[in-house]
Order: structure tokens, then sequence, then C-alpha cells
């Protein structure tokens, strides 16, 4: 049909086109078949100007070739994951990622923006007052998601479970997002307390399973010598503490003060990224390590291989890894030693969303 997005311009493009055009025709009607060419006088009057010169530069085929969809994106119009993300961090960019353009599916708002989704849509806020939380989403600080989020988790470190905070929280936001995209694509509105009950249903499960998990990770830990898993979180200002005698030796202990850290957080599975090549070498048994850190190379194997069922040592580029050093220079000059294990410090936040742009 000539009103879908068929125009090779800078992005796939539906034409304009001017007077009382008739929208049952089709690209085909355009084509003069005899002469296989564009029926240009047509295409002039039907299309606007801009539009109809796009058109007319199409070259046509000499034999008849099958319709078939291409990727717009790709010289060989081929789709690729690559394309597909580049185009996804563009129309980010631009604002245009997530917008349908026709509001919020659940409520018909014309504003269809994450924070709508969360907090302000009716539906969300039903779903979180029914909770068991009883939230009203919209008395908290609406500016942006990610503050949003940072007031509801602070809310969650006076309660007190906060684990059992956290679950809910995660999987009522999961059935919104759920029940949205169900609204979207299947065109069909759930009822927000049986959103809110499902949910509540799945942390329950969740939590269940966690703390069996944890008991589980505790067994094992009374099982070891207590030599290698006892460790004291660290007071405030004792990791100013940490002291080397060369960079490497710091990102050494630093590793290890991280394996720990997953210990005490009950992970199994575990990556630990680092941009120092020689110590992510030596753990992963490429070379050999230098002499300073064959020890602390040695302890950290011998940790990882004791609490975890999987874990790998994973080199990431430098510049790929400012967010580490962000945190490193704050700690070094402030000598304050936080942990945020659920969400990062608001300062941090523009950071991590640009690092997360540059890796994929
Ligand atoms: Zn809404």
């Amino acid at each position: 049909m000539v009103s879908e997005k068929w125009l090779p311009k800078s992005e796939p493009a539906a034409p304009v086109c001017i007077g009382n055009g008739d929208r049952g025709l089709k690209v085909s009607d355009f084509i003069d078949r005899p002469n296989n060419a564009w029926k240009s006088e047509e295409v002039l009057n039907y299309f606007c100007e801009e539009d109809a010169n796009v058109i007319l530069q199409i070259p046509l085929p000499i034999s008849p070739v099958k319709d078939k969809r291409v990727w717009h994106f790709t010289t060989n119009g081929e789709y690729s994951v690559k394309s597909g993300y580049e185009l996804a961090l563009m129309m980010k960019r631009n604002g245009l990622l997530g917008v349908g353009g026709s509001g919020c599916p659940l409520c018909g708002d014309p504003e269809e923006s994450v924070i709508h989704l969360v907090a302000k849509c009716p539906f969300a806020r039903a779903v979180w007052f029914s909770s068991p939380l009883q939230i009203d989403s919209q008395v908290l600080e609406c500016s942006s998601f990610i503050r949003w989020w940072s007031e509801l988790m602070q809310r969650g470190q006076g309660f007190q479970d906060a684990v059992h905070w956290r679950a809910n929280i995660a999987y009522l936001v999961w059935g919104i997002w759920k029940s949205r995209n169900q609204a979207m694509f299947d065109h069909c509105r759930a009822d927000p307390v049986w959103v809110m009950q499902q949910a509540v249903r799945s942390a329950a499960e969740f939590l269940e399973a966690y703390k069996e998990e944890e008991s589980e990770m505790e067994i094992l830990c009374a099982d070891r010598p207590s030599k290698q898993v006892q460790w004291q979180a660290p007071t405030s200002g004792s990791c100013g503490g940490l002291r080397a005698r060369s960079a490497i030796v710091m990102e050494s202990l630093a590793l290890r003060a991280g394996v720990l850290l997953a210990m005490e957080r009950g992970f199994r599975r575990v990556i630990f990224e680092g941009d120092a090549k020689g110590l992510i070498d030596a753990l992963s048994g490429r070379g050999t390590s230098r002499e300073d850190i064959q020890l602390l190379v040695w302890d950290i194997l011998q940790l990882c291989n004791s609490l975890f069922t999987d874990f790998s040592f994973v080199f990431v580029g430098r510049k790929c890894n400012s967010v580490a050093h962000e945190l490193a220079s704050k700690g070094y000059s402030s000598g304050i030693c936080s942990n945020w294990i659920a969400i990062p410090p608001l300062w941090l936040w523009d950071l991590i969303c640009r690092e997360k742009g540059c890796c994929t």
C-alpha cells in the first residue's frame, strides 16, 4: 500500500499524499509495467514534490521480483543485532524508544513514559495502593524514574525486612509492565487487584526460595575453615585502610573484597570484571602472574572455588570502566565506605547510563 513506510529516506517513511489521495492504492499502481518505469505524472500529482522525487529515483528491476521486506539500517538489507542495537541507541537519544505514539495503553493518557507507567498511571496507583505495602506512588518524587525509585528504596530502609520490601516492589513493577504489554499487544486490560495479588504471590515464592538459598549458604560456610570465609563488614572509614605498594596489588585486594561481598550477598554465580589485565589473566590461567600478587591470586581462586557454583573473570577496557574509577577516586578522597546493593547513588547514575551505552 502506498501509505506504508516504503520510501528509502534517511529512515523509512510513508510518502506524503497531496489532495484527497485514495488510500487503497498500491505502489504497483504507479508503475508502468510494459515500459518498466514509474508513471511519473501520476507520481507527481499524487505525492508531495519531495517524496515524488525520491520515488522517481528508485530504480525498478527489469525482471519481475517478488516483494520482500528489507532492513533499512544495513547496507545489505539484512537485519543484524548490531544494527538493531545502534538503531535503539539512536532512538533512545532522540527520546523515541518505548513511545508508541498513542499514549498510555492502560489509561489512555497522552503521556507514555516510564514514570507515568509505574507511578502516575491510575492503573499503577491502584496496584501500589492495594498491595500490602500500601504505597501512594504519586506522592513520591516523580520528576524522573530514578528519583522515584530512589525514594521508594529509601522508604524500604526503614522497613523491618528490606529484602521483603524490594522483592515486592520488583514484582509489582514487573506486574505493571506486563499489564501494559498485554493492554498494548493483546488489547486486554487486567484488573489491578489481580495483578497485585499475582505479584505478591510471586514475591512470596521468591522470598521462600531466597531463604532456602541463604540457609544452604550458611551450612556451606559453617563447613569451611573459618579463616577462609569469615569476613567482617568494613566499619565506616575503614576502606581507606586498604593500602598497597602497587596498583596491581591494590586491584587484587579490591577484587578479593569483592569476592567476599558477593559471598555475603549470597550470590552463587558471579562474573568479576576488571581492567587490571595482568590480574585478570593470572586468574584466568593465562600466563604467569607477577610475584607480588601470586598469593592474592591463589587466595581469590580458593575463595571462589569454595563459595560459588560458577564464576569467571573478565577483562573490561579502561574506557568502559569509568564507574569503577569514579568510585575509586571518591572512596580515596572521602575515605568513606559505602555499599549500594539495590540502587546506585544519584551522582553516579549518569555515568552508569553513559557506560551502559558504551559497552554492549
Ligand atoms: Zn496510564
